[in-house]
C-alpha cells in the first residue's frame, strides 16, 4: 500500500511502525458552528482510508480532536451570553450527528483540547526546559523556531525566506523575541475561559493542542498524520516543531493532506459566504451522496462542489444501488438455491473487479479508479444476471458488491433520502389504485411524479422510477 507522503512529496511504501497496527491522528473541527462541507472532506476521506487499512487487515487506533477552545467560539459565546464550553459541547453535538449521516465513523479517540490542559502545561515546561521555548513578562510563552533546526521541512520552506517574508511585520504589543516565532501559552483576556499555569492564568495556543493530544493517546511517534492542505503550514510545520523538539523523536512518519472544496469554482471560504452546511446539504440530497460525491475525487485534488455535480453523483450512486436492489430481488425470488457450474464461472469473474479496487486503493487511496472498478462490477453484474440465476449467485455477487461499497463507507442497502420514502409511498398508493380499479388516481400519481422529474416504469421485477 503506497501513501503521498507531503514531508518527502513522494508516494511511499507503507510500513507501520507495530505490523498489523496503525496509530492514526486526523486534525478536527473548531466548534463554533454547524461543520460546513469543506470541513467533511478530511472526515470522509480519511474515514475511507481508515475503512480500508482495516479491510487489508491492519487495526486501525484513529484518533480526531475537536478543537473547544478558541477565539472564534469564545466570540460566538458573548454574542450569545453563554459559556464557552457550552457552545463547542452544541456543536461537537451536531458534528457528530452530521458524521453519522455521512457514515464517518466515530473516531476511535475523540480528545478535547480543554480536557488536557496539564499535559499541554506539561509539554511546554519541557520545551522551555530544553531551550525551546521562553516566558515573557505578560505570561505568554512562545517556541522559539530558529532553535529547531529542521523547520520547514514538512512545507518544505526555506527559514531565511520566512524571514523575509516577517522582516517588517511587528504586531503592537507582541514581546516575542523572534516575528518567527509562535504563540504556545497565551494570558486571558477579559471574560475569557483560563487555566491556572507556571506563566500565567491563560489558555493554550492551537498547536500544542494537536501535539499533546496525539502523544497521550497514541504516543511519541505515531504512523500517520492527516488534515487539510491549509494545515500542513503553519499549524503542522509547528506540531511537529514542538513534538519533536520535546520528545526527541520523529513525531510521524506520513503526513497526509486533502485538496480543498471549492464552489462553483471559487474558494470555499466563511467570509465570502459561499459556504454550505453539511446539515443543508444532508437535506436537499443525503449524507450518503454527499460522500459518493467526495470520494468521486481524489483526496489530493482540488475538488469543486455544484449542484450539478451533486446531481450526477446521486444518479450515479443510484446505479449502484438499483444492481443491488435488483440482486436483493433476484435471490428472494429465485427458483434454484445453489450454483450451477457455469454460474460459478460468474463468480470468479466478478473477482477481477475487487482486485481493481484494491489497486487503486493501496494507489495512495485513489477513491476516483476504486468507484471506477464498482462501476465495473456492477455492469459485469448487470450483464451477467438474468430472473433464471440461482440464490446463491445473487447473495455471493450482492455480497461482493456490499464488501467494496462498504470499504467506502456506502450503504448498499440504504435507498436515497426521505424523498425516496415519500415516492415509494407514492407507488405504493398506485399501486393500491391499480388494485382497486382506479386508474384515474393511479395516471395520476404517474403525472404528478413525471411533473417532478421522476419516470415510473412497470418492470417485470416491479415498479422503478428514475429521474428524467
Ligand atoms: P477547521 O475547523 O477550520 O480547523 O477545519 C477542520 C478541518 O477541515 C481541517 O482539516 C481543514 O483543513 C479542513 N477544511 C476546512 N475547509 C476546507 C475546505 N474548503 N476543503 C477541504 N478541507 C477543508
Ligand atoms: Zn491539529
Amino acid at each position: 500500500m503506497k501513501i503521498f507522503n507531503t514531508l518527502t512529496r513522494r508516494k511511499e511504501e507503507f510500513v507501520p511502525i507495530e505490523p498489523g497496527k496503525v496509530k492514526m491522528y486526523v486534525c478536527g473541527p473548531t466548534v463554533y458552528n454547524l461543520i460546513h462541507i469543506g470541513n467533511a472532506r478530511p472526515m470522509i476521506v480519511f474515514d475511507t482510508f481508515r475503512r480500508y487499512m482495516e479491510y487489508r487487515g491492519y487495526q486501525v487506533t484513529y484518533v480526531s480532536n475537536f478543537t473547544d477552545v478558541d477565539d472564534k467560539i469564545i466570540r460566538k459565546a458573548n454574542e450569545e451570553g453563554v459559556d464557552a464550553s457550552e457552545i463547542s459541547e452544541r456543536y461537537i453535538a451536531e458534528c457528530k450527528k452530521d458524521m453519522e449521516a455521512m457514515n464517518v465513523r466515530p473516531a476511535s479517540i475523540h480528545p478535547q483540547a480543554t480536557r488536557e490542559i496539564g499535559d499541554m502545561i506539561q509539554m511546554v515546561s519541557a520545551l522551555i526546559d530544553k531551550g525551546y521555548a521562553y516566558s515573557v513578562e505578560d505570561g505568554t510563552v512562545y517556541y522559539k523556531t530558529k532553535a529547531f533546526a529542521p523547520y520547514g521541512k514538512l512545507s518544505h520552506k526555506n527559514i531565511d525566506d520566512l524571514e523575509g517574508g516577517h522582516r517588517d511585520i511587528k504586531v503592537a504589543g507582541e514581546l516575542k523575541k523572534d516575528p518567527l516565532d509562535f504563540v504556545l501559552w497565551k494570558p486571558k483576556k477579559e471574560g475569557e475561559p483560563y487555566w491556572e499555569s507556571p506563566w500565567c492564568q491563560g489558555r493554550p495556543g492551537w498547536h500544542i493542542e494537536c501535539s499533546c493530544m496525539s502523544k497521550r493517546y497514541l504516543g511519541d511517534t505515531i504512523d500517520i498524520h492527516a488534515g487539510g492542505e491549509d494545515l500542513i503550514f503553519p499549524h503542522h510545520e509547528n506540531e511537529i516543531a514542538q513534538s519533536e523538539a520535546a520528545n526527541g523523536v520523529e513525531f510521524a512518519h506520513y503526513w497526509m493532506h486533502n485538496g480543498f472544496l471549492n464552489i462553483d469554482n471559487r474558494k470555499m471560504s466563511k467570509s465570502l459566504g459561499n459556504f454550505f452546511t453539511v446539515r443543508e446539504i444532508c437535506q436537499k440530497y443525503s449524507g450518503q451522496v454527499l460522500r459518493f460525491f467526495m470520494l468521486s475525487a481524489h483526496y489530493r485534488s482540488p475538488l469543486n462542489f455544484s449542484a450539478d455535480l451533486m446531481e450526477a453523483a446521486e444518479a450515479s450512486l443510484d446505479r449502484i444501488l438499483t444492481a443491488g436492489e435488483n440482486l436483493r430481488f433476484l435471490s428472494q425470488n429465485a427458483k434454484t438455491d445453489r450454483m450451477s457450474e457455469e454460474e460459478k464461472q460468474i463468480l470468479a469473474g466478478s473477482d477481477l473487479y475487487a482486485k481493481k479496487f484494491k489497486a487503486a486503493m493501496d494507489d495512495d487511496c485513489n477513491t476516483a479508479d476504486a468507484l471506477a472498478a464498482i462501476f465495473e462490477l456492477v455492469k459485469y453484474i448487470n450483464s451477467n444476471t438474468t430472473d433464471q440465476i440461482s440464490r446463491e449467485l445473487a447473495d455471493q455477487l450482492y455480497e461482493r458488491l456490499d464488501t467494496l461499497m462498504d470499504v467506502c463507507g456506502l450503504i448498499l442497502e440504504q435507498k436515497q433520502d426521505n424523498l425516496d420514502a415519500e415516492i415509494s409511498a407514492l407507488i405504493e398508493e398506485r399501486q393500491q389504485a391499480r388494485k382497486n380499479r382506479d386508474f384515474a388516481r393511479a395516471d395520476q400519481i404517474r403525472d404528478d411524479l413525471l411533473a417532478r422529474g421522476i419516470l415510473l416504469e412497470d418492470t417485470r421485477e416491479g415498479v422503478k422510477w428514475h429521474r428524467v
